[in-house]
């Protein structure tokens, strides 16, 4: 069966970067064409949802939390890694939910993030050059010619496991894991953990009250068992993408329905590409991550193309500038983002330019740069009268040890323990959580006076004020 490209997918014929080098192509062929004939993982009306839920990031009326691994591997597809990395995600909502006031998206960077952009396309080890890894949806870790050879029954497998993640997370989410009386006593626990961090267990303790006084009331929400949760991954290979590109109902428009929301790397945004390109042929919500090159012209450019209709919801910029440029960097690109008019989700990914390589060779981040970044995030949008619309955060549900420092402390000695990643270092569960705490300490800082608060049903699009603190107030 060879299924041809709908005439709408213009990007075809555009240079593509960061694609594998396929050995074989009649059964890459072959693999697109059995992707195309397997049944969505994702429907369009979960995706436009998603859509919704993101236009309220966009009015500052919800909090975006994006996390899971850096790269998925097929090795920890096991159920135990899928409960931690939900619960994690699960109890730092819980925690921002209550700083922020405000609903929390859920979008977990899981069930389809299998695939890796590279700096170098191949790599070197004692006089010997293979092919970089890429990811397991195209080669292995595994140093020999073998394992480095793009595989594409690699993105059958990716398409497996991605189906067998999402269904195990559907599974548990319908079946009380976002119970928040549960995910709240797991918060408490932590906070009993971290007795130099009296500010934990002062949060912990309102949300106890919250709850006490809702069960008092009568009022506890039905909505308090089951949470809503939503996936997402870098849309980089064209090759798995594309046949999971379906259009909704007849002639309705394309849908990505291989996961509900896609991003593109800060390597994949050049603008007459091909990512760029495939991105603006669907309709599902997508991202677009920006780093220190990124110039404001470019996301204006980026905007005309992925968003040229200006809903709120579609466009969601990730910025990632590291913390000793989040604060000069940002308000440029804020500012004529904002004067355009244009609605987009502010994202802060406080990971990607954080990286540090250790005496050792091993890569790590600091944990005081990545609380760093998220504030000069908040200060900036803060002083810009705009809305810090969510986090997007490279973590683990367990205890590994990748990244540095936290309230209870990874040291450089450490991180030869329990470093586990395919890619880049994760948060641990309790480092995640330590960010999670710190970003609801910002938002509370943050919220606009209750006063204000007129009802939301009276004015749904009122943008919430922003008090202006004095520079350097929130560090
Ligand atoms: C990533 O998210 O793992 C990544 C490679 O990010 P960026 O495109 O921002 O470098
Ligand atoms: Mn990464």
């Amino acid at each position: 069966m060879h299924i041809e490209h709908p005439p709408e997918l213009t990007w075809v014929s555009r240079p593509a970067q960061q694609q594998p080098c396929w050995p074989d192509p009649v059964s890459l062929q072959h693999v697109r064409d059995q992707l195309a004939a397997s049944p969505p993982l994702v429907l369009a009306q979960e995706c436009d949802l998603l859509t919704q839920r993101l236009a309220a990031a966009c009015r500052g009326e919800a909090f975006l939390l994006q996390g899971g691994d850096c790269a998925e591997t097929f090795a920890q597809l096991d159920a135990a890694t899928i409960h931690s990395k939900i619960t994690t995600l699960l109890q730092m909502a819980t925690v921002l939910s209550y700083g922020a006031a405000l609903p929390v998206v859920k979008v977990g960077r899981l069930a389809g993030q299998y695939a890796k952009p590279r700096s170098q396309p191949t790599e070197t080890r004692d006089g010997i050059t293979l092919p970089a890894y890429r990811g397991d949806a195209v080669n292995a870790r595994e140093f020999t010619r073998a394992g480095r050879t793009a595989d594409p029954q690699r993105l059958l497998h990716t398409y497996q496991a991605s189906a067998a993640t999402l269904n195990l997370a559907r599974s548990f989410l319908g079946n009380g894991l976002a119970d928040l009386r549960r995910v709240h006593l797991r918060n408490q626990d932590f906070a009993a953990c971290s007795p130099s961090h009296p500010r934990y267990a002062a949060l912990t303790g309102q949300v106890e009250q919250a709850f006490r006084f809702m069960d008092a009331c009568g009022a506890t929400p039905q909505r308090a068992y089951a949470a809503e949760f939503f996936v997402s991954h870098e849309g980089l290979l064209l090759d798995y993408e594309a046949p999971l590109t379906r259009a909704g109902r007849t002639a309705g428009p394309l849908y990505n329905v291989g996961s509900h929301m896609l991003w593109l790397g800060d390597r994949t945004r050049g603008l007459g590409h091909a990512h760029v390109a495939y991105f603006a042929s669907i309709r599902n919500p997508v991202a677009v991550k920006l780093g220190p090159t990124a110039t404001p012209d470019d996301a204006l450019a980026l905007i005309d193309k992925l968003n040229p209709d200006q809903q709120p919801g579609r466009l969601t910029f990730i910025t990632r500038f590291g913390a000793s440029h989040v604060r000069d960097k940002l308000p440029g690109l804020v500012e004529k983002v904002t004067a355009s008019g244009s609605p987009v989700v502010w994202v802060c990914d406080p990971m990607h330019g954080n990286t540090q390589v250790t005496a050792d060779k091993v890569k790590t981040r600091d944990v005081d740069d990545i609380l760093d970044e998220v504030t000069g995030f908040f200060e900036v949008h803060r002083e810009l009268g705009t809305h810090p619309g969510g986090i997007h955060v490279e973590l683990t549900g367990t205890d590994v040890t990748e990244c540095l420092g936290g309230s209870h402390p990874i040291t450089p000695a450490d991180l030869h323990s329990r470093y586990e990643s395919g890619c880049d270092p994760r948060l641990n569960h309790r480092q995640a959580l330590d960010l999670a705490f710190h970003v609801a300490d910002l938002c509370l800082r943050h919220r606009p006076p209750q006063p204000e608060q007129v009802s939301r049903s009276a004015q749904p699009n009122r943008p919430v004020p922003l008090q202006r603190p004095a520079k350097g107030e929130l560090r």
